[in-house]
């Protein structure tokens, strides 16, 4: 390849859903350029596939509405599974973050939120110590997709309509000539472009800074315990969360051998470790196992009495900015485009991502969603915004 119009580099759930939009648009000669010998390698063959409306802010809730409305209705499977986010809380400052929260996703038109009681958080979660509860909120509409059939999917229609992916083909830089991308250099040789959209995930700061623009965007290791329960887990149980720690847990999912999810035993547990620093490190640390149980046994017992599979547990890379919100849009190099930093929403959020990148790249903003408040330059204006419920 020598010259594209639109060149897409990283080939995760987000450069897919961004291939998928600009060519349902009708966009000619985009390519993907994917370092790795297939797809998946990155964040996305890592993530278990939540997906919630349960945010704080008006952005977030708005992207996940836009992302379940897509997963539901979507022309072909990505398994989202309605199961429900359980939010917990164990003091009344927690509880009362939570029913402002939930007051203000119905005013976004967030359907099947409620704030719950301790009685109901112990009728949807039987296995959950419910001592310490105060009070919590449940997303009847959040859930689990399955990230690789998402990623899949996107990429299946944008080949289908003329898009290219080339596998093995690393971006090493972008070149710039008056402020205004010309080329990417990439092991395979330079190629010449119209537009660039860095969707690499962990790694797209120091490719954004070859260009001379500083992306804000911190690889963080995130780990989960898979485990399996010598009994049946509860019929329908959803993702659940402590709000206070960001414990959560979830039955699993195996994508890879799905027969594993028929009989309703494994389970999946974790919290964001407040000791991980910032690192491209993918390896799963065992000692996390013993971090985790320390936590389960306190919460549920039923939990604490599992066995890990350690050959299911997994590392994988949260890809954070410091407000916790993605970077979405142009910058001050022309035809330079971002789609990174999700803060571990990214499969969740790829279908509003991909449709508001299209549309920005090809029509100058996004209509369907006002989505400028993710520009790049909110940082440099000082324009944070304001998300806590992250885990
Ligand atoms: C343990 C874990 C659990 C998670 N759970 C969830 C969840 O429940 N719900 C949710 O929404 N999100 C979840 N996430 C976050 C989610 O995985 C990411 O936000 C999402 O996958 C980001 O997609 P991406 O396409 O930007 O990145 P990636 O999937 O990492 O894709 C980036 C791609 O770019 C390629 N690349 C990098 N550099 C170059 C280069 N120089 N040249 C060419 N190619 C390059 C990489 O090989 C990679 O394939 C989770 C993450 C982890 C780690």
């Amino acid at each position: 390849m020598k010259n594209a119009e639109i060149v897409i580099i990283g080939g995760g759930v987000i450069g897919a859903s961004v291939a998928y939009h600009l060519t349902k648009r009708g966009a000619k000669k985009v390519f993907i350029l994917e370092r790795e010998s297939g797809q998946g390698k990155g964040s996305t063959g890592k993530a278990t596939g939540g997906v919630r409306a349960q945010f704080e802010t008006d952005i977030n809730i708005k992207m996940s509405l836009y992302s379940i409305d897509f997963f539901e209705n979507w022309d072909f499977d990505c398994e989202y599974e309605p199961r429900g986010y359980l939010f917990f809380a164990t003091d009344e400052r927690q509880f009362d973050y939570l029913k402002r929260n939930v007051r203000f996703q119905k005013s976004l038109g967030v359907k099947d939120v409620e704030i719950v009681d301790t009685k109901t958080i112990a009728e949807i979660c039987p296995i959950l110590n419910v001592s310490d509860i105060v009070g919590g909120t449940f997303g009847g509409r959040d859930g689990f997709i399955n990230p690789l059939a998402v990623m899949n999917g996107f990429t299946t229609k944008a080949l289908e309509r003329g898009a290219k992916i080339e596998f093995e083909t690393q971006a090493f830089s972008i070149e710039t000539v008056g402020g205004k991308v010309v080329a990417i250099e990439t092991n395979k040789g330079r190629i010449e472009c119209g537009k660039v959209v860095l969707a690499t995930g962990a790694w797209a700061r120091e490719l954004a800074k070859t260009a001379e623009i500083d992306l804000p965007v911190a690889p963080q290791k995130r780990q989960i315990v898979w485990a399996q329960s010598p009994s049946k887990l509860p019929e329908n149980l959803p993702m659940v969360i402590d709000i206070g720690s960001g414990f959560h847990f979830r039955p699993a999912r195996d994508f890879i051998d799905k027969s594993a999810n028929d009989d309703n035993t494994e389970v999946l547990f974790a919290y964001p470790d407040p000791n991980e620093q910032s690192s491209l490190d993918t390896n799963f640390d065992e000692s996390f196992i013993e971090k985790v149980y320390e936590k389960a046994k306190h919460r549920s017992p039923f939990l604490f009495e599992t066995r890990v599979i350690k050959e299911k547990c997994r590392a994988g890379l949260y890809e954070n900015t410091p407000d916790h919100h993605a970077i979405i849009g142009d910058c001050e190099i022309e035809n330079l485009y971002f789609a990174n930093g999700f803060s571990g929403h990214g499969v969740m959020h790829s279908p509003a991502t991909g449709r508001a990148l299209s549309e920005i790249i090809l029509d100058g903003k996004a209509s369907f969603l006002d989505v400028s408040c993710l520009r790049l330059e909110r940082f440099a204006k000082g324009e944070l915004l304001h998300e806590t419920a992250f885990i």
